[in-house]
C-alpha cells in the first residue's frame, strides 16, 4: 500500500455519534478540513450498537443545527417521560413537542454515516485500530489493515476503546454496568375483559424510569421505552448501575430487571439480555495529550442515567472547534482542551450532573428517594430544566 495513502491530517477512531459529529462539525465550521479527515471504523454500517436509543431534544438541536432532520430516521416519538419511585412519581410533558425520540442505533448511525459522506468526509469500514504511537511529527495508527499516520487523532471509540487505553493506561474508570432486553409490546386488550397482565393488562403510555433499585445499593433505575425494530412496535428495557454503591452488597442486576418487568407481565427469561459498560463523566477523566483528543464514552457520558447520545454529538462540536483551532495556531498541544470542555454549555451539564449524581444515589433511604421523585416534584423539575437540560441551543456554532 502507497504510505502517502494513508496520511491524513486529522484521523478519527470509531464512528459513533461522537466520531461522526466530530467530523461533521469541521466539514460545518472548517469545509477545507473536510477532505483531509479519514474515520476508522472497526464494523460496518448499519452495525448493531447496543442502546436504548433515547434522543433528548438537545440531540435534535445540535443535529438541527447541522441542518440535519433526525426525524428521516425511523424513530417512535414519545409524549410522556416518567421519573418513579416503585410506580409513582413525577411525570414530564413538553407542550407542543414530543418528549423524547426514540431510535435504533443500527439505523441512527447509518444515517449519520451517510450524511457525513455526503457532505465529503472519508470512512473506512471494518478497520479495527491496534495500536496509537506518538512521535515528533505526528501519530501512527496500526491498524489490522496498514498503518496511517495523522496529524491529529480524535478517539472516539467508546467506553472500551483503545485510544484511552493507549493514552492513559494507569487511569481510573468510572464504569457503569447496563443489561437490555427487548420485548413484543403491551398487548392490545380489548375494554370489558380479564388479562393475564393484571393492572398493566393493555399496557401503559410513555417513557419509564423507575428508581425502585437505589435503597438495595444498585446506583441507578430500571427503564422501560416504547421502540420499533423493523418498523414493527417494541418494548426496551433495561437496569443501569453507576456501580457508586459497588462496595455495599447487591442484589443481581439481572433479578432487579426481572422483578420490575413480571410486575408488568412480562418473564424476562423468555428474552435475550445482553450487557454493555457505559464509561461516564467525572471531572478527573482526562481528555487529550499533544495531537489526539477524547471524545464521547471515551471521556464519558452522563453520569445519572448513561444518556450519552446528545453527549456524544456536543463533545463533537468541541472538538471540532479544538481542531481547527489547532491548525491556524500551528499548535497541537491541546493544553486546554480539557478547560474548554468543562467550561462549555456542554462541561457545565456534565458537571452538574456528576454532582447531582454524586448526592442522589448515596442518599439511598426510600424516603429519601419518595421525596425526590415523588413530594419535591416542581423542584426538580425546575432545577432540570434551567441546569441540566437545555446546553445543546448554547453550544458555540458559526
Ligand atoms: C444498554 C445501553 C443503553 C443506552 N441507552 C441510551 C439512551 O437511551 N440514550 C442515550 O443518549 N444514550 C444511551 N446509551 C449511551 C450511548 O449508547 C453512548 O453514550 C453513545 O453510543 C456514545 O457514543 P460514542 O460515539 O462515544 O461511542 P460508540 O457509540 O460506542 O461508538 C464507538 C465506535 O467506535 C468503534 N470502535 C471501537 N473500537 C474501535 C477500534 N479499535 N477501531 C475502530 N473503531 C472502533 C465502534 O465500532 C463504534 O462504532 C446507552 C448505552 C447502553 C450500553
Amino acid at each position: 500500500m502507497d504510505y502517502d495513502t494513508l496520511k491524513r491530517d486529522v484521523i478519527i477512531i470509531g464512528g459513533g455519534p461522537s466520531g461522526l459529529s466530530t467530523a461533521l462539525h469541521l466539514q460545518w465550521i472548517a469545509p477545507h478540513l473536510a477532505s483531509r479527515v479519514l474515520i476508522l471504523e472497526k464494523a460496518h454500517y448499519p452495525r448493531l450498537k447496543l442502546c436504548a436509543g433515547g434522543l433528548v431534544l438537545d440531540a435534535e438541536i445540535i443535529l438541527q443545527r447541522l441542518g440535519l432532520d433526525v426525524s428521516e430516521v425511523p424513530h417512535v416519538d414519545v409524549d410522556n417521560i416518567h421519573f418513579d419511585f416503585e410506580a409513582k412519581g413525577l411525570n414530564i410533558r413538553i407542550p407542543k413537542r414530543h418528549a423524547l425520540r426514540i431510535i435504533r442505533r443500527d439505523e441512527f448511525d447509518n444515517w449519520l454515516a451517510q450524511k457525513a459522506r455526503s457532505r465529503g468526509i472519508e470512512i473506512k469500514e471494518g478497520i479495527s485500530v491496534n495500536n496509537i504511537i506518538s512521535d515528533k511529527d505526528g501519530i501512527t495508527v496500526e491498524t489490522d489493515n496498514g498503518t496511517y499516520h495523522a496529524q491529529i487523532v480524535v478517539g472516539a471509540d467508546g467506553s472500551n476503546g483503545i485510544t484511552r487505553r493507549c493514552i492513559f493506561p494507569n487511569t481510573p474508570v468510572y464504569t457503569a454496568r447496563v443489561l437490555e432486553v427487548i420485548t413484543p409490546p403491551y398487548p392490545h386488550r380489548p375494554a370489558g375483559t380479564s388479562s393475564k397482565f393484571g393492572e398493566f393488562g393493555g399496557g401503559r403510555e410513555g417513557a419509564f424510569f423507575d428508581f425502585f433499585p437505589v435503597p438495595d445499593n444498585i446506583a441507578g433505575y430500571v427503564w422501560d421505552f416504547p421502540t420499533q425494530v423493523k418498523g414493527e412496535p417494541m418494548r426496551c428495557w433495561g437496569i443501569y448501575d453507576t456501580n457508586l454503591l459497588s462496595n455495599e452488597k447487591r442484589p443481581q442486576l439481572r433479578e432487579l430487571l426481572a422483578q420490575e418487568m413480571a410486575r408488568l407481565g412480562f418473564n424476562l427469561d423468555d428474552y435475550e439480555i445482553k450487557g454493555h459498560p457505559i464509561r461516564w463523566f467525572s471531572p478527573e477523566n482526562p481528555m487529550s495529550v499533544p495531537r489526539i483528543l477524547l471524545v464521547g464514552d471515551a471521556v464519558g457520558a452522563d453520569p445519572i442515567f448513561g444518556e450519552g447520545i446528545s453527549i456524544a454529538l456536543g463533545y463533537g462540536n468541541l472538538a471540532a472547534h479544538n481542531i481547527r483551532d489547532a491548525f491556524q495556531r500551528n499548535d497541537f498541544s491541546f493544553h486546554n482542551y480539557k478547560s474548554r470542555v468543562l467550561l462549555s454549555p456542554l462541561g457545565q451539564t456534565l458537571l452538574t450532573r456528576w454532582f447531582i449524581t454524586n448526592v442522589i444515589y448515596p442518599l439511598k433511604w426510600k424516603w429519601f428517594q419518595i421525596l425526590l421523585w415523588r413530594i419535591l416534584k416542581p423542584i426538580v423539575v425546575a432545577f432540570a430544566w434551567i441546569f441540566v437540560l437545555n446546553w445543546g441551543r448554547r453550544m458555540a456554532q458559526e
